[in-house]
């Protein structure tokens, strides 16, 4: 058998020495880059390490080729070879994710979302709209009839998870484009279990009527049960977008099945395609047969030329994805979210929901006397490399918050398990314990500066060396 990592190491040492040559500095913070992963806990839960045949697939020639439309129908000459990749990955997500459709072309999770909403409104509002006024082409229509069509258009309705529930800023929230484009409305989670209430979701949707229900989330740590879901939708004539952006891994990898896999349920799902999914930066949708002539109108609709090198990647990540390999790695991204979880709980720690189904895990840093910025900062300090996230409810406000969102998809990729997914929470508590608040001008609790005792940091980046030197990341990739 060849050796790939071998392979890998004399690969990148000389495409580092091609780029040395132009700029060297590019190629030293390159260098630096993969030392400073190296050398992390990398607990953030949107993060993870994409393999070497994917990092490499991104650095070709294709990245030179226009490729806008659609495989088959591109609005530039010679894409043959843009097509073969491009259909590579939309049939690999078809196949692993049980879809009828797939768009590869999204740049990231936020195109995606903003692609698939202007399908859903295009399928839903403008196709209906044209009809009935009689035009098969909006150019077609006349002035007046084009601005009540904008109009339409303008103030449909969006019911999506709240922020501090654990939804995404593209669910309808005024600091993104899909807060201005909807009437935004949003369910939470139940004060005492801290879970999605579905009766409380059913009653604001019947209320609301909303044009498009989203599920899915960025910090809610448990399952969604889209069988309930699209229950909901049906209710109302809602059409059900799953953003799976965070766990589209467990999808994949079929940790989540039966009522937890959006893909049999929803009209439309997005996601990004390098966080549980471990492959290169970037989006994709999912849609059923109805709806999949809209999403195809992604380029140029919303999205700039599609990254052909992206794509080509893409395929690769969904061709790994498709392995056994994979379906025991998102197995243990799971179980070690439940090791790290019971290791915060039998150390005393607070966890939103009491714990985890999934890859991550929410941590209310206010039983430290801590804000989430403090918590963040001190573990920063420390080597741990988390974010601080809201809580339902948060105190502290959406800037300072009060929680430390974890997650395990990154350091199960290095190999760890059980027993170092148990010490890292022990380390984190540890820090936690030894930080407290600063003192502000007038004497009170400072929400931002904070004090971490003497010798705990380089105690913590200690142990943590020692756990990360026994599961190196690329192991045998070597660029000296
Ligand atoms: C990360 C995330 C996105 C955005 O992905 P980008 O690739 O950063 O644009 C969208 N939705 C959800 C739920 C996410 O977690």
């Amino acid at each position: 058998m060849t050796d790939l990592s071998a392979l890998t190491s004399s690969a990148y040492k000389q495409a580092l020495e091609v780029i040395a040559s132009v700029e060297p500095r590019v190629a030293e913070a390159t260098r630096k880059e993969l030392e400073d992963q190296r050398a992390s806990l990398k607990l953030i839960a949107s993060e993870n390490y994409a393999s070497p045949a994917v990092l490499m697939t991104m650095g070709t020639w294709f990245s030179d080729k226009y490729a806008e439309g659609t495989v088959g129908h591109r609005f530039y000459a010679g894409c043959q070879n843009v097509d073969t990749v491009e259909t590579l990955a939309a049939e690999h997500a078809k196949e692993l994710f049980g879809a009828e459709y797939a768009y590869a072309q999204p740049h990231s999770g936020i195109d995606a979302n903003l692609t698939a909403y202007w399908a859903i409104l295009a399928q839903r509002v403008e196709g209906p709209w044209l009809e009935n006024v009689g035009v098969k082409n909006m150019n077609d229509l006349s002035e007046a009839d084009w601005e009540k069509l904008r109009h339409e258009l303008g103030n449909q309705r969006l019911l999506g998870m709240s922020l501090d529930a654990g939804g995404h800023l593209t669910h309808g929230f005024r600091p993104n484009i899909s807060g201005k484009m909807f009437h935004q409305n949003q369910y939470g989670t139940d004060p005492v279990t801290g879970l999605i209430d579905y009766d409380a979701l059913r009653a604001k949707a019947k209320e609301f009527k909303p044009l498009i229900l989203v599920a899915g989330y960025s910090a809610y740590p448990r399952r969604v049960n889209f069988a309930k879901m699209r229950e909901i939708a049906d209710e109302v004539g809602a059409t059900l977008m799953v953003d799976m952006a965070h766990f589209a891994g467990l999808v994949a990898g079929k940790v989540f099945t039966g009522d937890e896999n959006p893909v049999p349920f929803a009209d439309v799902v997005t996601t990004t395609t390098h966080k549980s999914l471990r492959g290169p930066r970037g989006g994709l949708i999912l849609a059923t047969k109805e709806y999949a002539g809209n999403v195809d109108r992604g380029c140029p609709m919303v999205l700039g030329g599609p990254l052909s090198h992206v794509m080509a990647a893409k395929a690769v990540a969904l061709a790994e994805a498709k392995t056994e390999s994979f379906q025991t790695y998102a197995q243990n991204v799971a179980d070690n979210a439940k090791s790290l979880a019971d290791g915060f709980l039998k150390r005393g720690a607070k966890l939103v929901t009491g714990g985890t189904d999934n890859h991550l895990v929410l941590l209310d840093v206010t039983s430290f006397g801590l804000t989430g910025r403090q918590a963040e900062q001190a573990l920063l300090d420390a080597g741990v490399v988390t974010n601080r996230n809201s809580v339902p409810a948060d105190p502290n406000g959406a800037w300072y918050t009060s929680g430390i969102r974890f997650g395990t998809p990154a350091l199960t990729t290095r190999g760890f398990g059980h027993d170092e997914f148990d010490n890292v929470a022990d380390l984190v508590v540890d820090v936690l314990k030894n930080t407290t608040p600063g003192v502000t001008k007038d004497g009170g609790s400072s929400k931002a500066t904070y004090k971490l005792a003497d010798g705990v940091a380089d105690k913590t980046r200690a142990a943590s060396a020692e756990m990360l030197d026994k599961h190196p990341l690329y192991p045998g990739l070597d660029l000296a």
